[in-house]
């Protein structure tokens, strides 16, 4: 890649109990505490995640579709994988669109798109000096789950929505990688006794785990750690998640937020 800056666009933050304004008061625009499903872009060319909002992400944030070469799709829940979205999404690629998957999801066939079937920890090259591995991610296995590790521009990033703690093997895999940013799913807030604890993260639990990826030198002091995938009926306003976070060293994304690393 010619271009060396790193660049990462939130094109949605949300779990699943999106707000009734995104039909209406902002249906054409992004609110500090009106999340879409979940996806971000990176130098402006791979997509992760395309679900059923992608579209009007894409709009709104003025993504120019056409340069889109690869989606890599976490998994199969329609908040993260929409077929036709990304079939509307090929046909107005100038490219052949690429959308890389776990080897055994279960997905429809296309004409438009080529899907490349990964196997876990296998690292693929995407483009020159550009690679990805996919990590199982602790989410329903049915849905074919993984985190993403993208390396590009002599950045390392690490994507993990959905799924909760790490699985041994994805947790042994990501030791002294030493990421530059690594994005977390945040699903719950900050309590105790939610039931969803063997699929996504509440605070507390990302607050017995960034110590522990720490002392493991996953993330550094260097690692820009996000925070995302958040259900706001399960967390207080996002100025209030940023308090939190930050006691964490973390940061929180919302949707259109960029970074430029
Ligand atoms: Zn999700
Ligand atoms: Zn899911």
């Amino acid at each position: 890649m010619e271009n060396k800056a790193f660049n990462i666009k939130f094109l949605g933050t949300c779990a699943c109990d999106f707000s009734p304004k995104l039909e209406n008061e902002y249906k054409d625009s992004f609110g500090i505490n009106e999340r879409r499903a979940s996806s971000v872009l990176l130098c402006g060319k791979y997509l992760i995640d395309a679900g059923m909002h992608i579209l009007d992400s894409i709009r709104i944030a003025g993504v120019d579709v056409s340069m889109i070469t690869d989606i890599f799709v976490s998994h199969t829940h329609s908040d993260h994988f929409d077929s036709e979205n990304i079939e509307k999404i090929a046909k107005n690629s100038k490219n052949p669109l690429r959308v890389w998957i776990r080897e055994d999801a279960n997905v429809p066939k296309s004409d438009n798109v080529e899907y490349v079937r990964m196997t876990p920890y296998v690292r693929y090259e995407v483009e020159k000096d550009v690679f990805v591995t996919g990590a199982v991610a602790n989410h329903d296995p049915d849905a074919a789950p993984q985190h993403f590790i993208l390396e590009a521009n002599e950045k390392k990033l690490f994507y993990g929505c959905d799924g909760a703690w790490l699985i041994t093997r994805t947790y042994n895999f990501i030791k002294r990688a030493d990421f530059d940013v690594a994005i977390f799913d945040a699903t719950m807030g900050d309590y105790n006794g939610d039931y969803r604890i063997g699929e996504h993260n509440s605070i507390p639990m990302l607050r017995v785990m960034l110590p522990s990826l720490k002392g493991e030198r996953a993330i550094t002091d260097k690692t820009k750690v996000i925070f995302s995938h958040i259900a706001p009926s399960l967390h207080k306003t996002h100025t209030e998640i940023v308090k939190t976070a930050k006691e964490l060293g973390a940061s929180v994304a919302y949707d259109g937020m960029e970074i430029i690393l």
